[in-house]
């Protein structure tokens, strides 16, 4: 036995530092590839070292061998689901997938957590309280990652309204459930009883809820990065617990980058990371949209490619729409035409266009878009003035004037595309419906923009004929 906890230990040791390696491969997209084959051998490691230091502590028992039995069968069907899962996934899927996963580390912390409730430690004195006190904590991160994450799923799946949710007094809810949770981890350690941890994990699960249901529809991309930092934390407690330390230091490892991931986003989108992660602290309910903007222009097909091939410069904005759509094919075919005819087209990236951050980086490489045409906001931000025709192709927050110019609408202050200051401005999209902050975009009502309205890939391809 003691073999097998030497030789799990230096595997632990191993994985945690591939876990390491492969967060540094992550880091840049020339690394990324080599940083996930770290990533998979060191979960592969730590997989068979746990399954195999369980194996050998229970070997020959009975209560043992049932045990073994029903871990084999679960990671199986695991296994089996989240095969099956990542295959039929779609990219744009992806954000509800992890939102989803995060809810299972929670749900898996909050059930370790009563687990060590219910089974006698065997502990005294200092240590025990210890041992309560991780039980609550684990309870409480575990609970409030489980229900935010189903409710970040049912946003990001349009099952649930983007809208924030904004009760009377938000924020004392917020501050009274952490109020409560802190008396009732005193109480638990001091006299440890099954009330309490149901009392907990109600105010967990409800703290949950209520943190991202408060959160508007644009700031979702750092609620998501936020709770994959609780689900880390949530882990870690949870390894405390099991006592196992590649668990601590994988949580840590989530909790922090993902912390660290948040804070960045926050700065990008100008957004404070204290409101956000305090469940949309301090944002009181947007005013409804009523304005009368004036009416929108369309513009044909025949007009519009007309329109790009008498243009010298052209900047394509793509958001979430061009990855429903599937354009990112017909617009790289597009990009290929107009710059034979020598025609500049330049692709202007919004860190948080789309439905997870480099969604349209990795689409318009995998159209085999040229790199060095792609350039993010900041870097193409003061040519769109010059640029003849922005081509903005299902996106709408991120192309937003109100961010810029209203300071009551919920997005403001979120650094935009101005492509409002180009000469023309020619939207794709099916509707004059919103995007997913909820927010109407004036730019549609502007004078130098037309709509091309029907689904971007066809509306390209119908480009793509005349052309
Ligand atoms: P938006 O959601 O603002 O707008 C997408 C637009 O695409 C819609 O207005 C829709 O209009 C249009 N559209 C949908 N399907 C099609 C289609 N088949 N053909 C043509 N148009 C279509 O997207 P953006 O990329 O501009 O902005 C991203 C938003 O998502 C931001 O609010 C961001 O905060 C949020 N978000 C981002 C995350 C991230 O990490 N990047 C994560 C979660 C949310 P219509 O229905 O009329 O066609």
């Amino acid at each position: 036995m003691s073999l097998a906890i030497s030789i799990s230990t230096a595997a632990y040791i191993v994985a945690a530092l591939l876990f390491i390696l492969s967060l540094a491969g992550l880091s840049k997209h020339e690394t990324a590839r080599r940083g996930v084959v770290y990533g998979i051998v060191g979960m592969a490691i730590a997989l068979v070292a746990t399954v195999w230091l369980a194996a050998s502590a229970a070997w020959g028992t009975t209560s043992g061998t049932i045990g073994l039995t029903l871990l084999a069968a679960a990671v199986v069907v695991g296994a089996i689901i989240g095969l099956w899962r990542a295959r039929v996934v779609e990219m744009t899927g992806m954000p509800e997938l992890i939102a989803l996963l995060h809810s299972f580390v929670g749900l898996a912390a909050v059930l370790v957590g009563w687990n060590g409730h219910l089974h006698d430690s065997g502990l005294t004195g200092a240590l025990a309280d210890i041992h309560h006190a991780e039980v609550f904590i684990g309870v409480f991160i575990g609970g409030v990652t489980f229900t935010g994450s189903i409710v970040a799923f049912l946003k990001l799946s349009a099952r649930m309204a983007s809208k924030p949710l904004v009760l009377p007094g938000k924020n004392f809810l917020n501050l009274g459930a952490l109020v409560v949770f802190v008396a009732l981890t005193v109480w638990y350690v001091i006299t440890p009883s099954l009330a309490l941890l149901i009392a907990v994990t109600a105010v967990a699960l409800l703290l949950g809820w209520h943190l991202v249901a408060s959160i508007g529809g644009g700031d979702m991309p750092v609620v998501v990065s936020m709770l994959n930092s609780y689900s880390g934390w949530a882990a870690a407690a949870a390894g405390f617990l099991l006592n196992n330390d590649l668990l601590i230091v994988t949580g840590a490892l989530v909790g922090s980058s993902g912390a660290y991931l948040s804070y960045i986003m926050c700065k990008a989108m100008n957004r404070s990371f204290l409101s956000v992660i305090a469940g949309g602290f301090g944002i009181e309910a947007p005013k409804g949209d009523d304005a009368d903007h004036g009416e929108h222009r369309e513009i044909d097909v025949e007009s519009a490619a007309e329109m790009l091939a008498s243009a010298s410069s052209v900047v394509i904005t793509p958001g979430y729409g061009m990855a429903v759509a599937q354009a990112q094919y017909p617009v790289a075919e597009l990009t290929h035409r107009l710059r034979e005819k020598g025609v500049d087209v330049r692709f202007g990236i919004h860190p948080v266009a789309g439905r997870l951050p480099g969604h349209m980086n990795v689409l318009l490489a995998e159209a085999k878009v040229p790199y060095d045409v792609v350039l993010e906001m900041d870097e193409i931000n003061d040519d769109l003035a010059s640029t003849d025709v922005v081509l903005v192709i299902g996106a709408n927050d991120t192309v937003n004037p109100a961010a810029a110019e209203d300071p009551g609408s919920p997005i403001a202050g979120m650094p935009v595309l101005r492509v409002w200051e180009a000469q023309n401005v020619i939207v794709f999209k099916r509707s004059m419906a919103s995007g997913y902050a909820g927010v109407q975009n004036p730019l549609f009502f502007r004078e130098n923009a037309q709509m091309l309205f029907g689904d971007a890939k066809e509306r390209v391809e119908d480009i793509l004929r005349v052309l």
